[in-house]
């Protein structure tokens, strides 16, 4: 529906990442506010700029195929040349990520916390249904609206799976909200079902949200690939926080077993009573 860039005017910058600014853009002729994704590829042939291509060209594909009120849609691609440039125009979420919205409210309560549980399993359904494993799940990749809609976002490092196992072979970078299996997937015998990952990443984004600090490590720090390995592989889980309610524990213990074939699935996920409770209250009470 957006005819070229031109018709397009930057508002303000959203973000930044790998290789790529979100800029806050509106439709001139409409309007409509958008935020357009570039992503600067090095016309070298970099390993840098070989990687960003593949990345950006995931996320193309798997934009190009999803349609879902739990996704950010997708309302146009834009590519300079076959080797440059990408300019992806999304949805735009005016409440920005739940990383900037946990930066402003400190923590984010139970209720809050069921609603988005809620509506990423909506969105993990959807995916994975479509054989699309995300594999980058954490608070800055989960966009919300001023309706507390919340919408999964950012399809870099995505997948889309011939088969429902994971090898060893498909390596994609490291990230403190990965499960066990994928720091070392001997932990599983080197093969292990793709779409549990997502769970876990949901388990450890809920949990660093409720109490306001990254939860695998004592400090709260996110320090090197080896210390992050050895807590998340081989250390013992840190206790569920106290205060929470037993529906909540027990919902992030049902994700974060470390053992993937022993991990709730996402239908498992979509009835649990930690769930249903937001499912159960009436809007304006959320
Ligand atoms: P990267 O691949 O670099 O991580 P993202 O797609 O995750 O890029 O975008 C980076 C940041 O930009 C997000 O964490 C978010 O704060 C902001 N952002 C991205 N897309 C949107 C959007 N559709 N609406 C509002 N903010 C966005
Ligand atoms: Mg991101």
């Amino acid at each position: 529906e957006i005819g070229a860039l031109s018709d397009l005017e930057t508002v303000s910058t959203l973000g930044h990442g790998n290789g790529g600014t979100v800029y806050k853009v509106r439709h001139k002729r409409t309007s409509n506010l958008y935020a357009l994704k570039l992503v600067q590829i090095p016309s070298s042939d970099s390993e840098s700029g070989s990687l960003l291509r593949s990345q950006v060209g995931r996320e193309m594909d798997i934009l190009a195929r999803t349609d879902s009120p739990h996704v950010v849609r997708c309302h146009g691609i834009f590519k300079k040349d076959a080797a440059g440039d990408v300019a992806l125009v999304l949805e735009y979420m005016d409440s920005g990520s739940l990383e900037t919205l946990a930066r402003r409210t400190g923590t984010l309560s139970e209720d809050v916390l069921a609603s988005v549980a809620r509506q990423v399993l909506l969105g993990l359904n959807y995916l994975h249904g479509l054989k699309i494993v995300h594999r980058d799940i954490k608070p800055s990749n989960l966009l919300v609206n001023g309706e507390m809609e919340v919408k999964i976002s950012d399809f870099g490092v995505s997948k889309v799976m011939v088969r429902r196992l994971e090898t060893c072979a498909s390596y994609v970078g490291t990230n403190a909200y990965m499960s066990p299996e994928r720091f070392d997937p001997e932990t599983n015998g080197g093969c292990y079902d793709a779409f549990a990952g997502d769970i876990w990443s949901l388990g450890v984004t809920l949990w660093e949200l409720y109490v306001g600090y990254f939860p695998l490590l004592p400090s709260g720090q996110r320090p090197d690939w080896a210390t992050l390995m050895c807590a998340i592989c081989f250390g013992d889980m840190p206790d569920f926080p106290e205060n929470a309610s037993p529906e909540f524990n027990d919902f992030l213990s049902c994700c974060l077993r470390k053992d993937s074939n022993k991990r709730s699935t996402v239908s498992d996920l979509l009835g649990h009573p930690f769930v249903a409770r937001d499912r159960d209250a009436p809007r304006e009470a959320r």
